[in-house]
């Protein structure tokens, strides 16, 4: 086949969610892998990445539109990184182009140049301006300016508020200006780190810093470290030595982990620029973030999941923190893991990479018991520091109030007399998780999901957490027209309510998903604990998770049953984790700290190991169980999700499916089902399921592949939204 003289092939890859790339014409000269254009697309036109430059096509050269516009001059991505993603949507099986263009900051999605936006800067206007010694603030913000111009948000985050800003420009000291910001180049390595004091690393901190630094190429480590033992102490080190070599540090978080103090504490060490990519960011921010990374003028980088994917120039370390966080797996579209993905980066870059945790998945120790991982510990904390008591409370047949036992309340009443804080925790938000009418017996249901509404009083309302669907509260019960209608089982909000009668003469905060919506006030809320402001802390997960309260001398889990009946294989793994992680906000200074697990089960094996053996003893035997079981980590998974609002598609979908599959798997390939989801209504949606399972990758890809090939053909296919999920971290 041959190509007219001025124009030759591109082939390019689409934000569709079709497993093959595209080819178009292009006149000379081309532009080279990783650059965007636009292409035509049916009727639509979208933005496209170019992959390659083919000799021939597969379509028929008549057929071949070309493209409409170019981009970019230079690639956006350099080819490392696209065979990173090429790999990526060849181990997910995922539709490669919403592979790379997950990658791209939406803006760059959408067409948008590659530049930086201009932006507002603060210029010192007079080198010797002074202020009196009592604004001490506005010295600050002298002394960054002196060393050049900076944003409001660059200054913000130093602790220089607006109105510091208007009072130095009212005295025309500073003042405001436009500009395109040009690549920082911050390798100088005279003030890496700030003048705050290093602490004296324990014995084993410095075991695990020496052992990281002196690694070659790539090594990863798993660094296993009791909350409070730590950690963060040790990524610092470590880094400290690659950024003076001039090198970048990608610091991944949990999404709930990347709080104001985890972004304060790194750049309370280094003189450098350190950049955040989160979710809350607006897309413009996402977008400056990103070509700081890719052009290397941030040093640091603290982001969330998607984080893994931005390119850097210079990338020499990458960093896990809470790798076991169920957060790093995307749950939709591509579902890909970022620790695991990050593995392969780290490997392809020859870098280090260091996966920490005081609670480690069972995948990574299972790596590190095989030899894969080099396993790191520390056992202990550092300073006066205590670890937490830790006491099983029996709830069988005891009175509860709110549930909360009179030994409890006797136990919290003990801790505030002397002054401390406690902290009480409940992973359900709402009033009541159910509501029931005390006549005939009739639950609010969710119309759209096999499950009850949960019951809100502030604002009052009747509220779905499976679809979010909302509706007022019935003023008598719908069936009966009884007037009276009773909450069920417990919530964060009947437990604030219980302690305010039961304490009233203390602070009492609550913190879960309901009263932290509003920006800002999470941060407020914890502020008012460190403070003092609140003594008696409630909350969900959210409050667990890298929170740092020294005078929290109790911790109280109020229901630990739910994850003893749970279903999911992994329920006993997370609830571990949970637990731990809960434990570990007691007792983190110099005051010894205890933590409290009302159950009733009491002798549960589980229990009596977390609570007098710790995490690792536990994950011990859990892990010899999964092995007998052949569970993953010992097995690999795949599992195909099948949904639509009418039952019976889904069911012939998936058993074609199944029919035409199982005679074509090897024996050494477990296809179970088609099974109903652990909801199997869900937002209208009836949803169905097929598990695949091996023992090793390779014949699990191989049967993924043929369904996958089975799947194109089935007419059923079209009629219900399916997709599939390598390595699911639920099921
Ligand atoms: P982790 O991340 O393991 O939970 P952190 O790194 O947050 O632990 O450390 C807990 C506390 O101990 C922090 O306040 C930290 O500043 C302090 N710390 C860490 N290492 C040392 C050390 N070697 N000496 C004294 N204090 C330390
Ligand atoms: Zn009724
Ligand atoms: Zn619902």
């Amino acid at each position: 086949m041959s190509t007219p003289s001025a124009q030759a092939l591109v082939q390019v890859t689409l934000p569709v969610p079709l497993r093959r790339e595209f080819d178009y014409l292009c006149s000379l000269p081309l532009p080279e892998p990783g650059c965007r254009v636009t292409v035509p697309f049916g009727a639509r036109s979208l933005t496209a990445l170019v992959l390659s430059h083919p000799i021939e096509s597969d379509v028929a050269l008549s057929k071949l539109k070309p493209i409409t516009a170019q981009l970019d001059k230079t690639p956006i991505l350099d080819q490392a990184e696209l065979k990173l993603l090429a790999w990526a949507a060849q181990y997910y099986l995922h539709a490669p182009g919403e592979v790379y263009f997950q990658a791209l900051p939406t803006l760059l999605r959408k067409g948008e140049a590659a530049t930086y936006r201009s932006s507002s800067y603060w210029h010192l206007l007079d080198q010797q301006a002074a202020v009196s010694a009592q604004a001490v603030k506005q010295q600050q913000a002298l002394t960054l300016l002196k060393k050049g111009p900076l944003t409001s948000g660059e200054l913000q985050v130093r602790g220089i508020s607006s109105a510091i800003l208007q009072a130095l420009a009212k005295k025309q000291f500073i003042e405001k200006r436009e500009q395109i910001p040009e690549p920082k180049d911050w390798r100088a390595p005279q003030h890496l780190t700030t003048e705050e004091d290093k602490p004296q690393l324990t014995t084993e901190q410095a075991l695990a810093v020496s052992v990281i630094q002196s690694a070659h190429g790539f090594s990863p480590f798993l660094l296993e470290g009791i909350t409070g033992s730590g950690k963060t102490e040790v990524y610092l080190q470590v880094m400290e030595a690659v950024l003076e070599a001039g090198r970048q540090v990608l610091v991944l978080v949990p999404e709930i982990g990347l709080t104001p103090q985890t972004i304060a504490r790194f750049q309370q060490r280094f003189n450098l620029p350190i950049s955040t990519l989160h979710s809350a960011m607006n897309e413009r921010e996402r977008l400056d973030a990103w070509l700081s990374c890719r052009d290397g003028s941030t040093a640091i980088i603290i982001g969330t999941r998607s984080a893994l994917l931005t390119p850097f120039a210079r990338l020499g370390l990458i960093i896990i923190d809470e790798e076991h966080d169920t957060s790093f797996k995307q749950q939709e579209g591509f579902r890909y893991h970022a620790r695991d993905l990050a593995l392969l980066r780290a490997h392809q870059l020859d870098i280090p990479i260091v996966l920490g945790s005081a609670t480690p998945s069972f995948e990574s120790l299972h790596n590190a018991a095989s030899g894969k991982y080099q396993r790191l510990t520390l056992s202990q904390r550092p300073g006066t520091a205590t670890v937490a008591e830790h006491l099983l409370l029996d709830s069988r047949g005891v009175q509860m109030h709110a549930g909360i036992s009179p030994q409890l309340i006797e136990l919290l009443g003990q801790e505030l007399t002397k002054g401390n804080q406690v902290m009480l925790f409940l992973n359900r938000r709402g009033y009541a998780p159910a509501l029931l009418c005390h006549g005939c017996g009739w639950l609010a249901d969710c119309e759209r999901c096999d499950a009850h509404f949960t019951w809100h009083q502030s604002p009052s309302r009747l509220h779905c957490h499976h679809c979010d669907y909302q509706r007022p509260l019935p003023p008598s019960c719908p069936k009966c027209g009884h007037a009276q209608l009773i909450g069920t089982g417990l919530g964060t909000e009947q437990v604030e309510q219980a302690l305010t009668g039961l304490f009233p003469q203390y602070g009492i905060i609550r913190i879960d998903r309901d009263n932290t919506r509003r920006k800002g006030s999470l941060a407020q809320h914890l502020e008012g604990i460190r403070n003092g402001q609140y003594q008696i802390l409630i909350g969900t997960q959210m409050l667990a998770k890298g929170h740092h309260f020294p005078d929290v001398t109790l911790v109280a889990m109020l229901d630990a049953d739910g994850a003893l009946f749970a279903s999911d294989f992994r329920a006993t793994e997370r609830f571990a984790q949970l637990y731990i992680q809960v434990a570990g906000r007691a007792g983190r200074a110099s005051k010894p700290g205890r933590v409290i697990l009302q159950t009733h089960q009491p002798e549960h094996a589980l229990l009596q190991d977390l609570a007098n053996q710790g995490y690792q003893h536990f994950a011990h035997s859990a892990l010899q169980e999964r092995q007998a079981a052949m569970l993953p980590p010992f097995s690999f998974q795949a599992l195909f999700r099948a949904q639509a609002t009418n039952a019976k598609q889904v069911h012939t979908f998936l058993y074609e499916l199944v029919q035409q599959l199982q005679p074509q798997l090897p024996a050494t390939v477990l296809c179970l089902g088609p099974l109903s989801a652990q909801m199997e209504r869900k937002a209208g949606q009836y949803r169905y399921q097929l598990l695949l399972q091996a023992d090793n990758r390779r014949e699990l890809a191989g049967a993924c592949r043929l369904a996958l090939a089975i799947i194109d053909t089935l007419v059923s296919a079209r009629k219900v939204r399916w997709s599939l999920d390598i390595d699911p971290s639920e099921l």
